[in-house]
């Protein structure tokens, strides 16, 4: 089959929350944009569904909310850690300003069906699924030349695209931050085992946290909550739409352990975690089947750009689900790499001294949120009376003080400040190309 050939201004290779949050910022400023995804329709499986508020507003101001939660999403009003019938600390996303004053359960389908939706208005969108980036093209065709393009193939066909720079947002597993030979930065941190598998809510069950407690016009109130159970917290939520998500954490390698004693073990184990869903998971787990086994990690690329080339999301930060951070991160990332990719066009340079401005202007919030995250899985993993005893009461008095609402807004928002550049905006009212 014959390779297409196509030029655009800018080569975003992945269609996840950063790809296509950049690919609409960048069309609504009058850019080009040709996005590879080697996947055909957003059907893949383990992908985070739960929004923190800073991505809920972004996504609002974006003009994509409305319509991906009218395919269907959950609210959630807080975040608890429990251990049996005792809440150990409750983050309640209430205290936070209305509209997005909760978190999201949504399906990540549900997100990037509508922001492709928005992209597609645009002429100067192209969408290139079902190919792989398996090569980057570089100028003159020199190993070490800077990155001018991306080969990509797969049941859609070849394709090459020659673009003034190539956007990494090809996830934690990056090819195409292998294809540049930047190290992933893996760190052992937060090395885990993460068992991860839904149930199915009989109409019967309690919404919720049970407690019955309902907001009338949004339905039952739900929360995030995970169970600290030993060493191996047990991560429950309702997903859409009727749903119960559960990720049990075990130690990197921990799972073989578990798993020889044989499935009837493993769900004794998970039953005893989790004893409101113990009766489900009896009925509902019959096979190793119903289980996946997920290597977690978190990261730091060792940088993030090179001549033509700048990485973004999890292609240039990975972090561990615990805290719901990264499509957060994902969606910033898009907004604060926007108006440079713009101004990078306008002035010709796609340099990797003009690009690395963005890991310059983003390494501290990466940092800030991975030292939360480290100070969160403590809390989740900590045994003993401090933890069981001292810490929640602590956590209660810290409610009341400015300590513990500036930790909240960390973890809803990031960083606060980020905010879309609409002054680079050439498209006020989106056009929509003829039937
Ligand atoms: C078990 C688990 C649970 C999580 N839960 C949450 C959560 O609740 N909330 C949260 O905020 N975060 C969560 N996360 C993290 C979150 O999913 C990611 O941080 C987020 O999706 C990153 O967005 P991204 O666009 O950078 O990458 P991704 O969402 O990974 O998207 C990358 C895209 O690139 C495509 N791609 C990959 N390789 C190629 C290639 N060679 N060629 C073309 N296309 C390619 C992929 O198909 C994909 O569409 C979780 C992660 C895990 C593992």
């Amino acid at each position: 089959m014959d390779t297409e050939e196509i030029g655009s201004d800018i080569c975003v290779v992945g269609a996840g929350p950063a790809g296509l949050v950049l690919a609409l910022l960048l069309l609504k400023s009058g850019v080009r944009v040709a996005v590879v995804e080697r996947a055909r329709a957003h059907q893949r499986e383990f992908r985070g569904e739960i929004l923190q508020p800073g991505a809920l507003a972004l996504l609002d101001r974006l003009g994509v909310l409305a319509g991906a939660r009218a395919r269907g999403a959950h609210e959630h009003t807080s975040f608890r850690l429990v251990e049996r019938d005792r809440v150990l600390l409750d983050i309640d996303y209430r205290a936070l300003p209305a509209p997005h004053n909760h978190l999201l359960s949504i399906p990540q389908a549900h997100v990037l069906d509508e922001l492709l939706l928005h992209c597609e208005k645009y002429e100067g969108f192209r969408y290139l699924d079902g190919r792989r980036a398996s090569a980057l093209l570089r100028a003159e065709d020199r190993a070490d030349g800077p990155v001018v393009g991306v080969r990509a193939d797969g049941p859609s066909g070849a394709v090459e695209v020659r673009a003034h720079c190539v956007v990494a947002a090809d996830g934690r597993f990056s090819k195409v931050r292998r294809l540049a030979g930047i190290e992933a930065g893996r760190s052992d941190m937060f090395d885990l085992d993460v068992l991860w598998f839904k149930l199915t809510k009989p109409a019967s069950h309690g919404e919720g946290k049970g407690d019955g407690e309902g907001d009338g016009a949004r339905g039952p109130v739900r929360d995030v909550r995970v169970f600290r159970a030993g060493g191996s917290p047990v991560l429950v939520y309702d997903s859409w739409p009727d749903r119960i998500q559960v990720g049990w954490t075990l130690p990197h390698k921990g799972y073989q352990q578990v798993a020889a004693q044989g499935l009837e073990h493993i769900k004794e184990e998970l039953a005893r975690a989790v004893p409101p869903y113990a009766d489900l998971i009896r009925e509902q787990i019959r096979s190793p089947r119903d289980l996946s086994l997920l290597d977690v990690f978190s990261g730091r690329a060792e940088r993030w750009a090179v001549d033509g080339l700048v990485l973004i999301g999890d292609a240039a930060h990975t972090h561990s689900p615990i805290g719901a951070q990264g499509i957060n991160l994902a969606v910033q990332d898009a907004v604060l790499l926007h108006p440079l990719l713009v101004r990078s066009l306008r002035a010709g340079d796609a340099g990797a001294a003009f690009l690395s401005a963005f890991e310059e202007q983003r390494a501290a919030d990466i940092e800030q949120v991975m030292r939360l995250q480290r100070l969160q899985s403590k809390a989740m993993l900590s045994q003993g009376a401090f933890a069981t005893r001292v810490r929640p009461k602590l956590a209660r008095l810290l409610k009341h003080t400015p300590v513990y609402r500036k930790v909240l807004d960390r973890i809803a928002y990031g960083n606060p400040a980020v905010r879309i550049a609409e002054e680079c905006f050439v498209h006020q009212a989106e056009e929509r190309r003829s039937p």
